[in-house]
């Protein structure tokens, strides 16, 4: 297959909706990024990779983090995660507080806010302090990555912080009904920072494909997840890593794939490949425009699929 033209195609083809989306202002910090942005790349299971556009550019993975803190937290708890958080979708945009309550404080699924809060909550548990919890998440996006120059940015961090109320709510609430150990406050900085966490679509679609190669990194071989686990994850990327428009991204693009309000999306081809692509402009939904775009005609002009 000749993925070096295909990315140039779609790299052509996608030219038309710059300016259709809009970049996440919520945090002041991250509306700063130029909306031009476009970069993909694809990395197969041995390591040969083919990009297009700005691939060096680091950006915020924002929620793409919470695929990573969802892999580290199943290590450690193993199923006795599911006795905090679900997987099921939610239906509901990713900072919805509706659900929460009437669900009494447990949270659908690990990949909206609230979710991904309570794994930072449990993390929390495993590593004695606020420092080292973030560190470990930290070192583990770093090992997976297998890059040890991946930081956050502390600015985008501090940020997020300042206009954190609704994440504050949702962990309040779980506090309320005793779904969280700690101050919710203090997970939240942890949390902010995993979001903040910067990467670019090489390092991305590199670090996911432990995720296409059945938990093992295929060019290291550590284990990150099991068998199960894997697979696991990839049902609940595919039902739930896009929120309220995860049906249409199974139905569009047919990948297990995980977006971030910083633009990127991630999505894995089992067996094949894993692949990443930013660009900050977003759709009502909260997920990349440009990036669901170009996964979509990626995977109609390569005929892959997960169906
Ligand atoms: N840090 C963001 C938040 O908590 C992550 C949301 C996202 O990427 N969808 O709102």
């Amino acid at each position: 297959m000749d993925y070096r033209s295909i990315l140039e195609e779609i790299s052509e083809e996608i030219q038309p909706l710059f300016g259709k989306g809009k970049v996440a202002d919520y945090i002041p910090a991250l509306a700063e990024v130029d909306p031009r942005g476009f970069a993909m790349s694809v990395t197969m299971l041995d390591g040969s990779r083919y990009t297009i556009g700005d691939a060096k550019k680091r950006f915020s993975i924002q929620s793409i983090s919470k695929v990573f803190a969802f892999t580290l937290a199943l290590r450690e708890y193993s199923k006795a995660l599911y006795s905090r958080v679900g997987v099921e979708p939610s239906g509901d945009p990713f900072n919805s507080l509706v659900q929460l309550e009437h669900e009494e404080g447990k949270p659908r699924n690990p990949f909206i806010n609230a979710g991904a809060i309570v794994v930072v909550d449990a993390l929390r548990k495993v590593y004695g302090d606020d420092t080292r919890t973030f560190e470990n998440i930290l070192s583990f996006i770093c090992e997976i990555a297998d890059d040890d120059s991946i930081s956050s940015d502390e600015q985008v961090a501090s940020s997020e912080l300042e206009h954190g109320y609704r994440n504050l709510a949702l962990a309040s609430l779980m506090k309320s009904f005793g779904n969280f150990d700690y101050e919710p406050v203090d997970i939240l900085e942890i949390y902010f920072r995993q979001c903040a966490i910067t990467m670019n679509v090489e390092e991305l679609s590199r670090a996911m494909l432990y995720l296409a190669n059945s938990g093992t990194d295929p060019l290291t071989d550590k284990v990150f997840a099991s068998v199960h686990q894997t697979r696991r994850t990839n049902a609940v990327m595919l039902t739930c890593g896009h929120y309220d428009a995860s049906g249409e991204f199974a139905f569009d693009v047919g990948l297990p794939g995980k977006s971030g309000v910083g633009g990127g999306i991630v999505a894995v081809v089992p067996g094949k490949m894993a692949i990443a692509v930013w660009s900050p402009e977003l759709n009502e939904r909260g997920n990349s425009l440009i990036g669901t775009k170009a996964l979509e005609l990626f995977t109609t002009k390569t005929g892959l699929s997960i169906f």
